[in-house]
């Protein structure tokens, strides 16, 4: 790779960085298409947000991503946001636009993506969705944005329950014409009937993922038919119990690997406007 005195920088905001594929996934695209661009992680802790956007100004910097623990605290040093950050709260991609600093969330795009490549098109269906954390928000943007006719959100009544209250009134104000509902986790007669009338169930909760590997929220196996999508966000394991217990008794799944790569599709978009080549790189590097 040649770096050159008009090398343009991109980069990642957060921490822990140094395991993210992130680099490796822009870098082989800028590669790919000889763009004169290098994407480095940069270890940023909550507190020193604002001096990494500062640096990014400094510096010139042409976009970033950003990750936890930073994805909130970014926001107001941008010049700009789009509706799905000011509404989510949270910022995962920053483009600058001759000098303007424009802040994007492209999770919840690579949801519904994703969804797209297993033939499912997000308008007027209805998701059971399990979670109310980070991935969750941002899934429930995107899909109300998208014109889903209704998202049933189960949470534990646990330290995320006051936020999803908060922000899932919000939603429901905004978005007047579509439903969108909280749910406490435990009532299972609920959750039972929610899911036999959804097109799509997915998990944006941290079960499936270690320590909880080989745990699933969804005990009831005859829940699971051919007609319903489910999905993951947990992508490590990229075949979670959930999704195996939903393919072995004859559900379509759609794993959460294919939801990262393809927010990082949608950043890749915003900044070179060109398509990230998913499956290759899918085979690359994961
Ligand atoms: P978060 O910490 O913001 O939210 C955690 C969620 O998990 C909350 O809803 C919480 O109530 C729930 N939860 C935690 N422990 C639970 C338990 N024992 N039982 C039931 N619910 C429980 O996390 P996040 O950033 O939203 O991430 C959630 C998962 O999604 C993680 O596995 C993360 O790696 C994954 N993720 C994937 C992508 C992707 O692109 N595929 C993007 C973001 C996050």
């Amino acid at each position: 790779m040649k770096i050159t005195g008009t090398t343009k920088l991109y980069g990642l905001f957060g921490t822990p960085v140094e395991h993210s594929m992130s680099p490796a996934m822009y870098n082989y695209c800028f590669e790919k298409w000889n763009l004169d661009c290098r994407y480095l992680a940069f270890d940023v802790p909550r507190e020193r947000t604002e001096d990494a956007v500062k640096a990014f100004r400094t510096l010139g910097m042409k976009g970033a991503n950003v990750t936890m623990p930073c994805k909130q605290a970014v926001i107001p040093y941008l010049d700009w946001v789009s509706p799905a950050v000011t509404l989510s709260g949270a910022c995962n991609t920053i483009v600058n636009d001759n000098g303007t600093l424009k802040g994007y969330i492209t999770d919840g795009e690579g949801y519904v993506m994703n969804l797209q490549t297993h033939g499912m098109d997000i308008q007027g269906k209805k998701i059971t969705l399990l979670g109310a954390g980070g991935a969750a928000t941002a899934i429930q943007v995107q899909a109300l944005l998208d014109g889903a006719s209704a998202i049933w959100v189960f949470n534990k009544k646990d330290a995320f329950w006051d936020f999803a209250q908060k922000k899932i009134r919000e939603l429901q104000e905004a978005f007047p014409n579509q439903e969108i509902r909280l749910y406490d986790l435990e009532d299972s007669r609920l959750l039972k009937a929610k899911i036999q009338d959804s097109d799509v169930l997915t998990n944006a909760t941290r079960v499936g993922m270690a320590p909880l590997e080989n745990s699933s929220l969804i005990q009831d196996m005859s829940l699971f038919r051919e007609s319903l999508l489910v999905t993951d966000c947990v992508y490590n394991p990229r075949k979670t119990r959930l999704l195996k217990d939903a393919e072995k008794n004859g559900s379509r799944t759609a794993d959460g690997l294919g939801m990262l790569l393809y927010q990082g599709a949608a950043a890749v978009k915003l900044y070179t406007g060109q398509d990230m080549p998913v499956d290759e790189i899918r085979e690359e590097f994961f």
